[in-house]
């Protein structure tokens, strides 16, 4: 299986230090939850990933089996099997979702043909598409939407889940940190990925303040984020320590990064 390797990662924004050495190894297959107080650096991570021009990376590697990410495009990081759930923030005016992950994923599989070239032919495409939504319970009529149009919250993580089982990536990041979620998208979100990482062997790495993100898909790992390093790595007990308890006896016992 493949191994997505992070190794001392320094990033800057604007010239300041964010993250100061950052060390994370995801194996295909795993769930890990990477959680901590509010401004200590997880949606930069999530961004330096992603390749974001602002997020600059000052030292150490990301590696997927040994390639190292960090000077790629965000793209060619698509190609290697990350998915970041925020590249594709996309409203097109008469695009409904079928189309679109239709486009997205003959994109991955097939990122050197040229517009307009050789989609996924409609009917193999139809049927996966069907098989996917039919495992993840999700309505048929959903795909027939237009992308984005009035979605309410649950249904653009609808999106983000359909996407990902669509694309199959090896690794997948997704920042769920925003306060905006609702029961409906903090239940789509859990369950979809707990449905995905049983039937598949992607990696993900869930960011989330919402231990309830963490219901249906009890990650193997969670990791706490202190001011731009990752102070701690514990089972899902931790989680539930830092859902009841908050963050000040991680903060104890890290003085150095409090
Ligand atoms: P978290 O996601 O854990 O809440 P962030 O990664 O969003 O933390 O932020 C970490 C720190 O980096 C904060 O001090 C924040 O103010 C700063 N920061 C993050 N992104 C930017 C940005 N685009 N411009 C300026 N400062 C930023
Ligand atoms: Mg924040
Ligand atoms: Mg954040």
């Amino acid at each position: 299986s493949s191994l997505l390797k992070i190794e001392d990662l320094r990033v800057s924004v604007d010239g300041t230090p964010i993250l100061k050495g950052v060390n994370l190894d995801i194996r295909q297959g795993e769930v890990h939850a990477l959680m901590g107080p509010n401004g200590s650096g997880k949606s930069t991570l999530a961004f330096a990933l992603m390749g974001h021009p602002k997020y600059e990376i000052t030292g150490g590697t990301v590696e997927i089996d040994g390639v190292n990410l960090v000077d790629l495009d965000p793209n060619e990081r698509a190609r290697l099997g990350l998915f970041l759930a925020f590249q594709y923030p996309v409203t097109i005016p008469g695009v409904k979702v079928a189309d679109f992950l239709r486009h997205a994923v003959t994109n991955v599989r097939n990122p050197d043909r040229k517009e307009g070239e050789n989609l996924i032919p409609m009917r193999e495409f139809r049927k996966e598409l069907k098989g996917k939504m039919e495992e993840l319970g999700m309505d048929l009529e959903f795909a027939r939407r237009y992308l984005n149009d009035g979605f309410s919250g649950g249904e653009k993580k609808r999106m983000e889940i359909l996407q990902l089982a669509m694309l199959n990536p090896k690794f997948a990041i997704l920042d769920e940190t925003d306060s905006g979620l609702d029961s409906d998208a903090v239940r789509v979100v859990s369950e979809g990925v707990a449905r995905l990482s049983g039937s598949t062997e992607m990696g993900v790495l869930i960011i989330t303040h919402h231990e309830r993100l963490l219901e249906f898909n009890t990650p193997q790992f969670t990791h706490v984020m202190l001011a731009g390093r990752i102070v701690e790595t514990g089972d899902a007990s931790l989680a539930a320590e830092l859902h009841n308890q908050g963050y000040a006896g991680v903060r104890e016992r890290h003085p150095e990064a409090a």
